[in-house]
This record gives C-alpha cells, sequence and structure tokens, in this order.
C-alpha cells in the first residue's frame, strides 16, 4: 500500500516552523554559523556545553524561566530554573573538585530520571570531566563492563540502586574511586565506601567558573545500544553542543517558549543530546517524567504540562496504538504542536495514526549514538512521506554508497537504488572515537565518509527510506529485503501488534523471509491467522518478499532502549549462541 503524502502548509501554522526555507538555507548553511548563535565561553575561552545549556541562560533573560520540570513516580512535581540550575551544577562542579577529579576524568551516573542525574551531567562537564551515564535498569554485569572500558573515577548513584547492583561489584573496580549516594527523598546516607551527594553538595559553593574549553575536549562518553553485537562506547566532544542546539531547533522545531518533552532515558543518546543538552541551550522548559512508560499517565502528562513539542519513539508509539485512539481522545492535547520520533524505523501506520489520534503526524528522524545529533528528518515545514526519515539537515551531507574495496566508496548517483548510508565527515557532534578501540572506529570510514553500517535509499525527491541494519538485511532468491518494509505491511492487519522479521537459511533462496508476530488483544494464534497473515502479505509484498513462515509469539526480544533484537530472533531460531544479551530488556 502506498501511503497518502501529508502536505504542509506552513503559512497556516500558529507558530512559524524553524526551518522554513529549507532548500536555501540547505544550499548556503556553514557550520559556523550555528557556532555563531552560541556565547562560547566569556572571553573567548572556548566552547563549554554547560556554559551554552545553562550559564548563558543564568546569567540572561532567562534566569527565572523553568529549565526542568520534574515529575515524580509518586506524584512530586519539581521545578529547577535556569538560575537555580546553575547553581545547583556549579556546586556539583566543585564537588568534584574538592575529590580531585582532573579534567578528561569519567564521572559515570546511574540513576533512574531524578534531578541528580541533570545536575550531575551538566556539572560534570563544567568541571571539564567526561560524563558518562548508564542506564539505570542495567544488571551488575553491563555496569560493571562500561565502568571498567571507560576506567570510571566517579560514580553518582542512589542508595538503592548502589546496594542491589554496585556494592559487590567494588572489589572488581579497582580505579572506581569515588561512590556518591543519592539517599531517597534527599535522605542521608551510610553506606561503607561511599560518600553522601546531598552532605557533599551542600558543603560546596554555588558559585564555579568554568575553565577555557577547548571545543575538541572530550565531554561525553555514550554506550551505543548494543542492538547488533556489543556496546560501543561512542566518544563525543564540547563542540558538538552546536549541532545539538541547531538541530534542537530544527528538527525539533524548538521555539523559546516551548515545553518540550524528550520520553527517552538519559542512559541513551537521545536522552542525553535531546533531553538535557538541546532543550537547554535553547531555552525551552523540559519535561522529565521519571516514571516508566504508561499511556494513561503520559497523556495526562502532555495535557497537564500543556506539552508543545514532542519526542518519543516507536515502541511508545506502538504501546499506544495498541491502547487505542479512544484512549487518546479523552485528553486535551491542544497545545501539542509537533511530534517527533527516533530510534527504530517508524512504520507509516504510525505517522498517520498519530496525525488521526493526536492530531499531529509523527515526524520521523534518523541518527546514531555515532553521530551525536539528529542527521536526517522530517521537517516541520516539509511534507511527510510517511515511511521515510526525511532529508539530511543542512550541514550534512549523506550519500548512498557502495563499497569499491575495503577502504573505499563510490557513491551511488541514482534514485531508488538500495545501498549503504554514509555520511561526509566533519559535523561537530561526529564521534571522535570508539573508547579504547581505535581500530573499529577507523573501520567505520572510507576516506572522508562515515559508513553507517544501515542500509537506505533516496528517492528522487531527496527523501531517505530506511531499509535495514546491513546486519539484518535478507537475501533471498537474488533479492534485498529489508525486514522493516515487510514488518511494516504485517502491521497493517488489525490483527498485528508488532512484528519483527528475518531471514533463515534455505538451500535454494540463500535465505527466506521469516516473520514472528505478536497478536492484539483479543486475536487468538491460530492456523486460519496465520494462513490469513501470509495471503496478506503476499498480496501487498509479491511472493519474492512476503514471508513464507509466520511465528507468533507474545512478545518480540527487545533492547533495554526499545529495539527489536532481530539478531536474537534468528539466533534463537537457529539455535545458535544468543551472543551479547546484556541489552536484552528483561521480559515482564
Ligand atoms: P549497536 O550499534 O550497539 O548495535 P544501535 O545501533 O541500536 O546499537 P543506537 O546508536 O542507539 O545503537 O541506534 C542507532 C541505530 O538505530 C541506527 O543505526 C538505525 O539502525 C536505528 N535507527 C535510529 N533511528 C532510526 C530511524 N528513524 N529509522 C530507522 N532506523 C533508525
Ligand atoms: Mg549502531
Amino acid at each position: 500500500m502506498t501511503w497518502a503524502t501529508i502536505v504542509k502548509s506552513p503559512d497556516a501554522a500558529p507558530v512559524a516552523p524553524s526551518l522554513l526555507d529549507y532548500e536555501r538555507v540547505r544550499a548556503t548553511f556553514a557550520w559556523a554559523q550555528a557556532r555563531a548563535e552560541l556565547d562560547g565561553l566569556p572571553g573567548g575561552r572556548g566552547l563549554n556545553i554547560a556554559h551554552e545549556a545553562v550559564d548563558r541562560h543564568a546569567a540572561g533573560a532567562r534566569r527565572d524561566r523553568v529549565a526542568l520540570r520534574w515529575l515524580g513516580k509518586r506524584g512530586e512535581v519539581e521545578d529547577i530554573t535556569y538560575g537555580r540550575l546553575s547553581e545547583l551544577t556549579a556546586r556539583f562542579a566543585n564537588v568534584l573538585r574538592g575529590l580531585g577529579v582532573a579534567p578528561g576524568e569519567r564521572v559515570y551516573a546511574l540513576a533512574g530520571r531524578i534531578p541528580a542525574l541533570y545536575v550531575a551531567a551538566l556539572g560534570a562537564l563544567k568541571a571539564r570531566a567526561v560524563f558518562c551515564p548508564l542506564f539505570s535498569a542495567f544488571g551488575p554485569e553491563p555496569i560493571r563492563a562500561r565502568l571498567a572500558i571507560g576506567e570510571g573515577r566517579v560514580l553518582v548513584t542512589t542508595e538503592a540502586l548502589y546496594r542491589r547492583k554496585v556494592a559487590g561489584l567494588r572489589a572488581a573496580l579497582p580505579r572506581l574511586e569515588h561512590v556518591l549516594l543519592v539517599g531517597a527523598g534527599g535522605r542521608p546516607t551510610a553506606v561503607p565506601d561511599t560518600r553522601d551527594w546531598h552532605a557533599l553538595m551542600n558543603a560546596a559553593a554555588d558559585r564555579f567558573e568554568i575553565e577555557p574549553t577547548d571545543p575538541e575536549d572530550t565531554a561525553l562518553l555514550h554506550f551505543t545500544s548494543g542492538t547488533t553485537g556489543t556496546p560501543k562506547g561512542a566518544v563525543h566532544v564540547h563542540e558538538a553542543v552546536v549541532a545539538h542546539h541547531v538541530t534542537g531547533r530544527w528538527a525539533l522545531d524548538l521555539h523559546p517558549e516551548d515545553v518540550f518533552w524528550c520520553t527517552a532515558d538519559p542512559g541513551w543518546v537521545t536522552g542525553t543530546s535531546y533531553g538535557i543538552v538541546a532543550p537547554l541551550t535553547n531555552g525551552v522548559t523540559s519535561v522529565v517524567d521519571e516514571a516508566e512508560f504508561d499511556a494513561e499517565r503520559w497523556y495526562r502528562i502532555l495535557q497537564e504540562q500543556r506539552v508543545t513539542v514532542w519526542y518519543t519513539a516507536p515502541t511508545a508509539i506502538r504501546m499506544l496504538m495498541k491502547a487505542g485512539a479512544g484512549l487518546a481522545g479523552k485528553y486535551d492535547l491542544g497545545a501539542l504542536r509537533f511530534c517527533a520520533s527516533v530510534g527504530e524505523p517508524l512504520n507509516p501506520e504510525a505517522v498517520v495514526w498519530g496525525q488521526a489520534a493526536l492530531g499531529r503526524p509523527f515526524h520521523d528522524n534518523w541518527w546514531q549514538t555515532e553521530t551525536g545529533g539528529i542527521m536526517i528528518a522530517n521537517l516541520a515545514a516539509l511534507d511527510i512521506r510517511p515511511g521515510s526519515m526525511g532529508r539530511p539537515l543542512p550541514g550534512v551531507e549523506a550519500a548512498i554508497v557502495r563499497r569499491v574495496a575495503d577502504d573505499r566508496v563510490e557513491v551511488v548517483a541514482a534514485p531508488d537504488v538500495q545501498g549503504e548510508l554514509a555520511l561526509r565527515a566533519g559535523w561537530p557532534s561526529m564521534f571522535r572515537g570508539y573508547w579504547g578501540e581505535p581500530a573499529r572506529y577507523r573501520k567505520c570510514f572510507a576516506g572522508d565518509w562515515y559508513l553507517t553500517g544501515d542500509l537506505a535509499r533516496r528517492d528522487r525527491d531527496g527523501y531517505f527510506w530506511f531499509v535495514g541494519r546491513a546486519d539484518d538485511v535478507i537475501k533471498t532468491s537474488g533479492h534485498l529485503v529489508g525486514p522493516f518494509e515487510v514488518e511494516s505491511v504485517l502491521m497493517e492487519h488489525a490483527a498485528v501488534a508488532e512484528a519483527g522479521v528475518i531471514g533463515k537459511p534455505d538451500p535454494v533462496a540463500l535465505e527466506v523471509v521469516k516473520a514472528f508476530v505478536a497478536l492484539k488483544e483479543g486475536w487468538a494464534p491460530t492456523p486460519e491467522l496465520r494462513r490469513e497473515l501470509l495471503a496478506f502479505a503476499r498480496t501487498r509484498l509479491g511472493a519474492v518478499v512476503a514471508p513464507k513462515e509466520i511465528d507468533f509469539a507474545p512478545g518480540l526480544p527487545r533492547t533495554r532502549s526499545g529495539k527489536i533484537m532481530r539478531r536474537l530472533l534468528k539466533a534463537r531460531e537457529l539455535g545458535l549462541p544468543e551472543g551479547d544479551v546484556s541489552m536484552l530488556e528483561e521480559p515482564a
């Protein structure tokens, strides 16, 4: 089925889209222009993310504007203004200095979405330490591995998480010198070999002058999601803030008066680049919800907080779809102006559902931990072709390439050809390495092209379409089939909640397409339904691309960031070792 283009009329929009004239800006843009929108440290002493995100607003007209509105699990609400955030982060920078933490040393955080996490991130950046967030649902082994790789010297965590997950690791982590515990409800903690966060913070001065910061100084260490294998630690520098800032404005359409909600956890790059940095550099109010997904809670937040810009992920959108448009209809979502999604391909069905159920379509955008910021996006002012990731942002040169040698690629100029998605190196938030793995980093480049490991195609109008991860693409009877296309079609059937598609080795066809399908409530996994789905897919996709086999499953294996782990579906199907499963979400 082809999906109708969602036509935009930017002139009629209540707020003028921030990138109104895409073609013109794209033709003339240079990154230096975006850099000029930022202040830089006073006296020309370089560029520091925390100054751009916090201190420059705290010193100006936005001092009393709410920077972070924290919504606690139990209904608590805490507003932190830019002024207060500047003081809190100054305190933490002073705490680090008091502990003798030198610039470049790694400060980790393992915490749910609580204010201390945000303060630790920005305070560490002020002190020119390298901040590394860990997802709080990790078990002890992924925590140990990541702390060991980055040789973390400081860890900020909660008393509860420490007791459950970290205390037993201390002997294995000799480099981890200081563990700072945030007590529940601000209560003091007294656990051996740790310090109390609140006591240290209260004793520290609330002013801190950021020392000269080279834009190339390392700022963040971010581990990838581990969808395709062992997670890699992507290294990002302070200059990344140039991209965070301008892409927040362009791809998320942030305007100064916005109330923005990024649902991602800072344990993933989205939750840092767009859950901490970009909203603050753009001076908006950013909503932080401590709780996990819950359809009614989420709608209530959108309604009560009058959220204007919302950035979420396909898994969550699919869960909202499962809960039904009727539920959405009970809430007043009138404040919502712009909805965006990232992390996995967004099925066209979901884009259109947003329009029908929320009154706003979802704008899919594409990027990776390695790119540090949004690279390809559906923009507020441009028509949406449902199922497409959109167009490259100004300053981003994206191409479809073909590998001609290990270290050489050729750009495929013709439209509608499937190939590897590559980006011309040189945008500010590009990763500068994989921590401790220089050879792995080098392998990502061919000349000045960064090879993303994703397959895509570009249509004649310049929209990019995701095909699949290079590792997931299925080779069947001489054709390349992207799992996404097959999954999207299956999802168009009324019974299907989600689908994961793999290639299963076959003596004749090399591989055949096999689908795993989770059903919506009220549907039974019967042989008739299986036959119906097989026929449904065949009519839409043709015999070559349609799945030959369908298995019903109660749910699909996902990474903790919510991505379908096709490699695991495949390993299980073939009875092969499961590989690194540290990122696997525990079954509910
Ligand atoms: P690992 O590299 O460890 O296997 P990962 O690639 O899932 O994990 P991330 O950096 O979090 O780690 O995810 C980036 C990847 O997510 C992209 O390379 C792409 O495969 C997928 N992705 C992100 N956004 C989109 C999108 N809008 N459409 C399709 N795929 C997307
Ligand atoms: Mg990846």
